[in-house]
């Protein structure tokens, strides 16, 4: 059975240079630097909040910005990001001048206050753990302060395309379904929304032994007195493992993390076979993730040290939902092309990536600026976690970091483009690399002959 939904006349209910879809880190980053360089952008977000899965998610650990040398590659947004929330000293993280670092009492303090990502081949990497709700506050701050016309609680429904090329984007909100128009389209959506409905190839498929395949619903406890949690963790680890081994048993989650302060852990959590754009899998996590918390509560509570007097402070808000589709691009990053160390002419952002599980030979990852562009729909930019990517160069890129670097990229571009008159496509990547330079994104210094700081 079907229903045919009725044509209908949309009010436009504004035009502008860009539109961003999604208000997650690509998506602010993208918006911000859109409006910096001196685009009139919109940025819709179907939550009443900023951050996606950095806030809404409670994904409370921004991954490392430098390789173990101390050599910063993540810089830009995503360093003014952590800059503006030690004002409010509301993230943790290793001091600049620690950075590579293998002093084993320092190295020791990282790992044991954040996780195994604070060192790398032994020595200190630059984390940050953070608040959620006063990234919120951050995330609002900057999109103000740049102009953004920001539109919450707005879903983009649809794209709207003629002869391939974008030229807005329809929003269902409380207002009803309302249409803008934009001259480039920036799908920040992480579920490539946008892209579907323009119908730019995808890939969905995904590998079930990946990290990034499995969904989650991420909740914190507070009141844990950390520091005898620790001490029967290193004087214990037997014990602790087989603890860790029993509640997953059970059917509850033993990964936890640290917090930015440390009466607080937020249980990470890995729940397999299910579909991120399926609504009827959303719906069995937000229910069944929740039956798990209460039973990982019970048994951390009352058999794990540190934990006794702890409670459930809350759950995520919306679903971890890790990778669902990503664009088929003008260029598609490979785990080969990781393996190997290839450094694209057209590099936006440089990824320190060897912590992963999966072997990555060499230190560092470049993300080509194709990778952001769709193939055939003109004037549309994906960024984020949709990044035209194959299953393992996604499961490894897709941190926050390496989403505002894209996003920050995107935008910029977007900009760019908007200014000209033409097709991101037809953005000259130098020219981007000099604008990216100039706000302080780090790029390989073998690309630099060509880039003047203005
Ligand atoms: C459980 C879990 C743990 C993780 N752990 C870490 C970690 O420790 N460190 C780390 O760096 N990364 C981690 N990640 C990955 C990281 O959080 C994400 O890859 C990253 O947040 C992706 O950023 P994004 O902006 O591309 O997408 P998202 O964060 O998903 O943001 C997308 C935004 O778009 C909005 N949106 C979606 N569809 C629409 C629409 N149609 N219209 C309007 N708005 C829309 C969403 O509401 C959201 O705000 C984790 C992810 C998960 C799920």
């Amino acid at each position: 059975m079907i229903v045919i939904e009725a044509a209908s006349h949309l009010k436009v209910c504004r035009t502008a240079d860009v539109i961003v879809v999604g208000g997650g880190p690509a998506g602010v980053a993208a918006a911000v630097a859109s409006a910096r360089n001196g685009a009139d952008t919109v940025l819709i977000e179907r939550y009443g909040h900023l951050g996606g899965l950095a806030t809404g998610g409670l994904v409370l650990l921004i991954m490392p910005m430098s390789d173990a040398a101390g050599k910063q590659h993540i810089g830009g947004l995503c360093q003014e990001i952590i800059d503006r929330l030690d004002t409010f000293g509301a993230s943790v993280h290793p001091r600049y001048e620690d950075l590579g670092s293998d002093d084993s009492e320092l190295v020791g303090y990282w790992l044991s206050r954040g996780c195994r990502f604070f060192a790398s081949e032994g020595r200190v990497t630059l984390n940050a753990l953070f608040d959620p709700e006063m990234l919120k506050c951050v995330l609002n701050e900057m999109v103000e302060e740049a102009g953004v016309k920001l539109f919450l609680h707005s879903l983009g429904a649809r794209a709207v395309v003629e002869d391939d090329s974008m030229q807005g984007v329809i929003f269902e909100s409380k207002s009803g379904r309302q249409a803008l128009l934009g001259k480039v389209i920036v799908d920040a959506t992480g579920d490539g929304d946008i892209f579907a409905s323009a119908e730019a190839a995808y890939d969905s498929n995904t590998d079930w032994k990946l990290r990034s395949s499995k969904l989650a619903l991420v909740f914190r406890v507070g009141n844990v007195d950390f520091v005898r949690f620790a001490a029967f963790r290193q004087s214990r680890q037997d014990e602790y493992n087989m603890l860790m081994s029993e509640i997953e048993t059970l059917g509850g989650f033993s990964m936890w993390l640290p917090a930015w302060t440390e009466s607080v852990v937020w249980f990470n959590n890995y729940i397999p076979g299910l579909n991120g754009l399926s609504v009827e899998d959303l719906t069995w996590v937000e229910i069944n993730a929740r039956k798990k918390m209460l039973l990982t509560h019970d048994f951390f509570s009352r058999r794990v040290p540190g934990f006794e007097n702890s409670f459930i402070i809350d759950t995520a808000s919306q679903v971890g939902v890790r990778v669902t589709r990503r664009l088929i691009g003008e260029h598609i990053v490979t785990e080969e092309e990781m393996q190997a160390g290839i450094l694209h002419e057209d590099t936006i952002a440089v990824i320190p990536a060897r912590q992963w599980d999966h072997s990555i030979a060499e230190p560092l990852v470049y993300i080509p600026y194709r990778s952001l562009l769709p193939h055939k729909v003109e004037n549309l930019l994906a960024a984020g976690r949709c990044f035209s990517s194959d299953r393992v160069a996604n499961d490894i890129l897709s941190p926050i970091q390496c989403c505002i670097a894209m996003g920050q990229a995107a935008g910029t571009s977007a900009a760019l483009a908007a200014a000209r008159g033409i097709s991101p496509r037809m953005v000259d990547h130098r020219a981007l690399q000099e604008r990216l330079s100039a706000q302080n994104v780090p790029l390989p210094d073998r690309l630099k002959p060509h880039i003047q700081t203005v």
